[in-house]
């Protein structure tokens, strides 16, 4: 069994063939896929669809690049979402200094405020960070008790410690199989099998071979080979052991 815990199933992206998507994704042995929010909007629409679909687990957030639009009333729609017993995450929050698409404070402001959040209802935290490590670290020295994910990790080794001693699980995309990323294959050698996640970030992100065109959840095997490639473990050991460590991190049931 693989889990994928990262895509974004709800995006226009998927709204001409998502049950073919979804049969693709389970003929390839993903029957876990944890679905995650970026503003309330998405949310809701990953809500909505994992609703009706077994084996698929919803998160709510607010993604840094949204984190200018927010308004109070909308956080506090996505506090009552997180605080359903269907979701299974806070986020995806974070930081991006890459894109700016909001202002450095407000991005500062929503990632306290949804560490804050997972730590009271004790969920684990999607961290997205984008050239923005220092500040990232910084942020969660403040939440001891957090527990999460960095999502699509695409830092080198060298990054690794902080997120690591923070108990933070470290998930690897598409980006580890892109052929000029010897640092980012050089981290996933090195994170503790107990704590590696794959995923897909899908639509984006498709793996090497694939690359510019849509991402879809089937395509993590590719993933899963190049870390085992990486690692000299197996695929299906691989498979085992991330579904088991985002089971753990996410509280995986059956799902709807
Ligand atoms: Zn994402």
């Amino acid at each position: 069994m693989i889990t994928d815990s990262h895509a974004h199933l709800y995006w226009k992206d998927f709204d001409g063939d998502r049950a073919e998507v979804l049969a693709r994704a389970r003929a390839a042995g993903v029957a876990h896929m944890v679905v995650v929010g970026t503003d309330l909007t998405s949310s809701r629409a990953a809500f909505d669809l994992c609703a009706g679909e077994p084996g698929l687990f919803p998160t709510a957030g607010i993604h840094p690049h949204d984190a200018r639009a927010a308004t109070s009333a909308e956080r506090a729609e996505i506090e009552a979402l997180c605080r359903r017993p269907e979701c299974v995450g806070v986020g995806e929050t974070g930081l991006d200094w890459f894109k700016n698409l909001s202002p450095r404070a407000e991005q500062l402001e929503s990632f306290l405020w949804q560490l804050d959040l997972a730590q009271r209802l004790d969920k684990p935290v999607v961290i997205h960070c984008r050239d923005a490590h220092a500040d990232t670290v910084r942020c969660l020295a403040q939440f001891p008790r957090v527990r999460g994910v960095m999502h699509c990790y695409t830092m080198g080794p060298a990054e690794l410690a902080p997120y690591l001693e923070a108990g933070l699980c470290i998930s690897f995309s598409g980006v580890v199989t892109y052929k000029k990323n010897e640092a980012n294959r050089a981290a996933a050698a090195e994170v503790p099998l107990d704590r590696l996640l794959v995923e897909t970030d899908c639509p984006y992100l498709a793996p090497e071979g694939r690359r510019g065109k849509r991402n879809e959840p089937a395509f993590v095997v590719a993933v899963l080979e190049e870390l085992a490639r990486t690692r000299g473990a197996s695929a299906p050991e691989l498979a085992r052991a991330t579904s088991a460590n985002a089971a753990r991190l996410f509280a995986l049931g059956e799902g709807a």
